[in-house]
């Protein structure tokens, strides 16, 4: 196999190659890097599983500069030549539960025991990185010929039981390659969610999955349609009464920065009342402190007319005017200047209000404050 990594790169690998043969130690491309070029897409991350202990490979290292280390996973990052590079030590893992984080059982088992523990087929090829960059396939599940036919399948029966945010890192990879779960792959999930085990349920687990599912804006929409028609919802609740289209016109309206914490906290969020607001001033300060994840939600849950018009009119009306300038027209510091500024900013606001620039503020302020 070929991989096409920039010539710095590929002198990285060769060296990192050079040097795991001298210390003692296989290393392997595995998972998503492997998918993706068996797929045709150039790898971005260059993540590196060491059959053995990572950590001790890479401090072995004197050209890699260590940037950190979780000694209890054997994960460790490193920087070589600029580039940012994940090394991991292969593990065995066991879920004591369904839905918990796993434990670890074994670190630096031999590569065909930390391959079973992968979510997918697809997931679980793995190319041995020589010195010459020749690639040794690993192909232990037949992954190859699931990527070929865009099949989604677990290594074992019990594998959504364990970890049921493979549910929703399938259906990822559904939407963003084309892939379909085989049939067997339907009837687990369907199993699970008749009756899905939350008592151990990591949820920070779920959200972390979540917020990558519906983080990638061409997909979270449809991602969001199927988590409530596959029912997907069920790993964290019996019921779900969430409306897909009224987030996603929300979010149409509200542009969030962060699309995939919206979805996440239009999933979670209680329902809200909205508060009564009685002028722009209020609806203005209600607002103005708010992420605009929390405006978008809020929206999508009340439908409150008054986050529209914060939205799309109010957000964007500013004072010019502050507190230096008041001091400059006589006003002494103080409780005054705060509200001065307040009732110049409500002025502001109002419907049709003939302040529009710094100098009508001030005429504004002389007008009103000065006797
Ligand atoms: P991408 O980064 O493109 O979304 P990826 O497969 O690289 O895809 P990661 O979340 O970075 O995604 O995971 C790296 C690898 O770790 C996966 O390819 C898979 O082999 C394994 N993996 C990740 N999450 C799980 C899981 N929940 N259960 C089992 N294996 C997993």
């Amino acid at each position: 196999m070929q991989i096409k990594f920039s010539d710095k790169i590929n002198n990285i690998i060769k060296n990192l190659a050079l040097e795991a043969e001298r210390f003692g130690v296989k290393i392997y491309f595995v998972g998503g890097l492997i998918r993706d070029v068996l797929m045709g897409i150039n790898p971005c991350d260059i993540d590196i599983l060491v059959e053995g202990n990572a950590i001790e490979f890479v401090k072995s290292l004197n050209f890699a500069q260590i940037k950190s280390q979780h000694p209890d996973f054997g994960t460790i990052k490193a920087q070589i030549d600029d580039i940012d590079i994940d090394f991991a030590s292969t593990r065995t893992e066991k879920y004591p539960h369904s839905g918990t984080l796993p434990v670890m059982v074994k670190l630096g088992c031999a590569i065909k025991d930390d391959l079973i523990r992968r979510d997918f087929t697809v997931n679980a090829v793995a190319a041995r990185i020589l010195p010459s960059l020749e690639y040794e396939i690993i192909d232990l599940f037949n992954g190859i010929s699931d990527i070929g036919q865009g099949i989604l399948k677990v290594l074992h029966k019990n594998s959504y039981i364990d970890d049921p945010t493979r549910i929703l890192r399938g259906l990822d990879f559904k939407l963003r390659f084309n892939f379909n779960f085989s049939g067997q792959d339907e009837k687990l999930i369907e199993q699970y969610l008749k009756n899905p085990g939350r008592e151990y349920l990591s949820t920070d687990r779920v959200i972390l999955t979540l917020k990558k599912l519906f983080g990638s804006k061409e997909n979270a929409n449809r991602a969001f349609v199927e988590f409530i028609e596959k029912k997907y919802y069920r790993i964290l609740f019996d019921d779900f009464y969430r409306n897909a289209r009224d987030i996603n016109e929300a979010i149409e309206i509200f542009k969030p920065q962060s699309i995939g914490e919206t979805y996440v906290k239009y999933i979670f969020e209680q329902k809200k009342e909205p508060p009564a607001l009685n002028s722009p001033l209020e609806i203005y300060k209600h607002f103005k402190n708010m992420p605009d994840v929390d405006i978008c939600v809020y929206y999508a849950l009340t439908h409150d007319k008054n986050a529209l018009l914060y939205q799309n009119t109010l957000k964007n009306i500013k004072l010019e005017i502050k507190g230096c300038d008041l001091l400059n027209l006589g006003f002494c510091q103080g409780k005054l200047i705060g509200e001065i500024l307040d009732k110049t900013l409500e002025a502001k606001l109002a419907q049709n209000s003939p302040i529009t620039n710094f100098q009508d503020e001030i005429n504004y302020v002389k007008k009103t404050f000065i006797p």
